[in-house]
């Protein structure tokens, strides 16, 4: 008797569980991912006419860059972090929550500002430790641009102009612009003063969270989003109101520029954002239209993150916007997304045909026209009826048929898959550059 095979006799008894992925985590599938692209390939394109340079960085960095990038006392270093401790050598190590500090610390450490100022943007994913929800991920994609080395009001207004445009250029409606100013370190603490006073006066309406913070971060009080704490921060002393002369310069020159371009904006007093690093000009763009999740894009100015992770001094000012909730929200408004489908599928009804026909496929890749080649799944290559209902669920719009009768007079039969489209018709195989571009009706 011959044993049986140890793992076959395993899984009848106990099969293996399916493992699934990390909650919060999500697989980006084909028809999912082809909007994905296109949005990707139309920042790329948008961000090369403003002639910003792209910028990879790892995924992990050290842990002490995010702690003292961002600040200790807030959401993302107090709880949302995925740090970990390299079992290797003992180096605390945290996937990337942002990009921006992993961007400023390449940035100083490859000396990128020796000759001038950078435009920079990025995209990929990031990592948070948040209650999974819509438009809420624990792993979530950002897109961000950040310009370094300018001082000037101008780069404020650049990058909210950029944002802007690319609204605009995927056709994204009702995201509103709101805009704040945190001035400069002595302007803030005064106001802090004035801040911690008023909580104080109504210590009896804060909740755990602000009365942890009214002492280490009054300021992000503001940012709650806690309902019942709503009057009281609305009433809070306004930080625009403790801004001197040049912070309000500096503010005003942005909001001159949106206006001469046409872009509207309201002041939110408690725009804060939820990291320590920024000053000056902050910015969001929200919208009603996903829930809680409402802020689709933020960003600003920070001034002082450089020096605070070993830089040398430098302005720098940028934004990051959610991936998910930007096309969450495009579905939202019912817009119509390009899909991925192939523009042909070449039906083969016999296998031997196949290697001549492959050459014919190929030159008609070569000439643009996306083309998907029917291949057996089981026994043989299929039937003609198979082929033709697979040729349908592949979304391409015409049938090219590769059929013996076709190829001995070195001919293909190009039918239409759409409704009210030609009927069907023959092409010559030696001509296939005259009537390849009549083939790609769709991007
Ligand atoms: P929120 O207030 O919604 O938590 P945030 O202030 O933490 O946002 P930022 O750190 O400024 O967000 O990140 C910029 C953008 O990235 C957000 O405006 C949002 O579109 C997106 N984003 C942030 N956290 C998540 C997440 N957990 N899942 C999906 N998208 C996110
Ligand atoms: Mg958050």
């Amino acid at each position: 008797m011959s044993e049986t095979n140890p793992t076959e006799s395993q899984s009848k008894v106990a099969p293996f569980k399916k493992i699934a992925a990390v909650k919060g985590m999500n697989d980006i599938l084909p028809g999912e991912s082809s909007q994905w692209e296109w949005l990707e390939a139309t920042v790329r394109r948008l961000m090369a006419s403003y002639a910003y340079r792209n910028i990879r960085t790892p995924i992990v960095e050290p842990t002490a860059l995010f702690v003292r990038g961002l600040g200790e006392v807030t959401d993302i270093v107090e709880k949302e972090m995925y740090s970990f401790e390299d079992r290797l050598n003992g180096e605390a190590l945290t996937l990337r929550p942002e990009s921006t500090a992993g961007v400023v610390r390449a940035v100083v450490e490859h000396n990128m500002l020796y000759e001038g100022g950078k435009r920079l943007y990025y995209m990929g994913p990031m990592f948070r430790h948040e209650r999974p929800q819509r438009g809420r991920y624990r792993q979530f994609h950002q897109i961000g641009a950040e310009v370094l080395g300018f001082q000037g009001p101008e780069i404020d207004a650049e990058v909210i102009l950029l944002a802007h445009d690319l609204w605009k250029t995927i056709g994204l409606k009702d995201v509103r612009l709101e805009l704040n100013s945190l001035g400069q370190p002595p302007e803030r603490l005064a106001h802090r003063a004035a801040l911690i006073a008023h909580f104080e006066k109504n210590s009896a309406l804060l909740d755990e969270d602000a009365k942890r913070r009214l002492h280490t971060n009054p300021l992000r009080i503001l940012d709650t989003k806690n309902p019942a704490m709503l009057a009281l921060v609305t009433s809070a002393p306004k930080l625009l109101d403790y801004l001197g002369d040049a912070s309000l310069q500096h503010f005003n020159t942005v909001r001159n520029i949106l206006d001469a371009n046409g872009v509207s904006y309201s002041l939110n007093p408690r725009l804060v954002r939820g990291m320590d690093y920024y000053n000056l000009t902050v910015f969001e763009f929200v919208t009603d239209q996903l829930g809680s999740q409402g802020t689709v894009c933020g960003g600003g100015r920070y001034d002082y993150l450089i020096e605070q992770v070993g830089g040398k001094s430098a302005p720098a000012v940028g934004w990051a916007l959610g991936v998910e909730r930007v096309l969450a929200l495009l579905e939202e408004q019912g817009a119509q997304l390009p899909d991925a489908s192939p523009h042909a599928y070449a039906i083969v009804p016999e296998a031997q045909s196949l290697p001549v026909v492959l050459n014919y496929i190929r030159q008609l890749r070569d000439l643009g026209v996306n083309v998907q080649m029917h291949a057996g799944t089981g026994d043989g290559i299929g039937s003609m009826k198979s082929q033709f209902k697979k040729a349908d669920s592949s979304g391409a719009q015409f049938a090219l048929i590769f059929g013996p009768d076709e190829l001995a007079q070195n001919m293909v039969s190009v039918k239409s898959l759409r409704d009210g489209g030609v009927a069907q018709r023959t092409e010559s195989l030696s001509s296939i550059e005259a009537w390849a571009k009549s083939l790609q009706l769709t991007p």
